[in-house]
């Protein structure tokens, strides 16, 4: 009876402290964390504009066309309807040309495309009457455009320009929150979460290699934490249940 009673909380004891260990988390490693990542997306497609950019459409018009396009449209949509406009028209001028009911009908398969073609028909135009091919990666010139967003401009001027800016999408803002990385109610505040703590060597990768992580790993409902590369340091802040 007392053997068994000695066993039993010796068995608890050890439980307890395996827990423990189980749950203790290193300090966050950004470095290491986007290391890990950048091999664990490895497999999936990349983010819509970087994935056009490695096609060749690498101009801050074609990423500011591309970035309008892609707004409330997932990347498999995206891909294909920036590729068909692009072998249509590529340069504003060739842009400024199509009819709205051309372009339109080429992007039509990207939500809200009629609203859409309003835009890029009058950022083409306006672009080919003030700078002609080539827009400049300036981001008051780029927030100047109908349609066009804080996100997007960051977005455009990292891919296309390669300037240390940091979009903030639904994944950058819900997976850096979950790591506990950063506390921010709004993707606005994430942002600036962001350009306080995150290295500026990190500013363009994290969307690159959050966005492809979030749709497949650190998923909105259930996230795959089980296999999830950075567990080890990640504090699942609001993760209730995962796979
Ligand atoms: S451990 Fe879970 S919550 Fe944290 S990053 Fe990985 S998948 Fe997301």
């Amino acid at each position: 009876m007392e053997r068994t009673r000695l066993r039993d909380g010796f068995t608890l004891t050890f439980m307890l402290v395996t827990l423990e260990v189980l749950m203790e988390k290193r300090p966050f490693d950004i470095g290491l964390a986007l290391e890990r990542i950048e091999e664990a997306v490895r497999p999936w497609p990349k983010a819509a504009l970087f994935q056009l950019a490695e096609e060749g459409y690498t101009s801050t018009f074609e990423q500011l066309l591309a970035c309008i396009i892609s707004i409330r449209t997932y990347d498999e949509v995206t891909l294909p309807v920036s590729r068909t406009l692009f072998a249509r028209a590529r340069l504003p001028a060739e842009v400024a040309q199509l009819s709205w009911e051309e372009l339109d009908g080429l992007i039509s398969p990207s939500t809200f495309h009629e609203r859409k073609a309003h835009q890029i028909l009058a950022i083409a135009q306006q672009v080919d009457a003030q700078f002609g091919a080539t827009l400049p990666g300036d981001r008051d010139v780029l927030l100047s455009f109908a349609g066009v967003g804080p996100k997007c401009a960051n977005l455009v001027l990292g891919v296309a320009c390669g300037t240390p800016v940091i979009s903030v999408d639904v994944h950058v803002h819900r997976v850096t929150g979950r790591w506990g990385y950063i506390k921010a109610s709004t993707p606005e505040k994430a942002l600036s979460a962001l350009e306080a703590k995150l290295p500026e060597q990190y500013w363009i990768d994290i969307n690159r290699l959050l966005v492809p992580f979030g749709k497949h790993i650190c998923t909105g409902n259930r996230p795959r934490c089980s296999t999830c590369p950075v567990l080890e340091m990640c504090k699942q802040v609001g993760v209730t249940a995962h796979r």
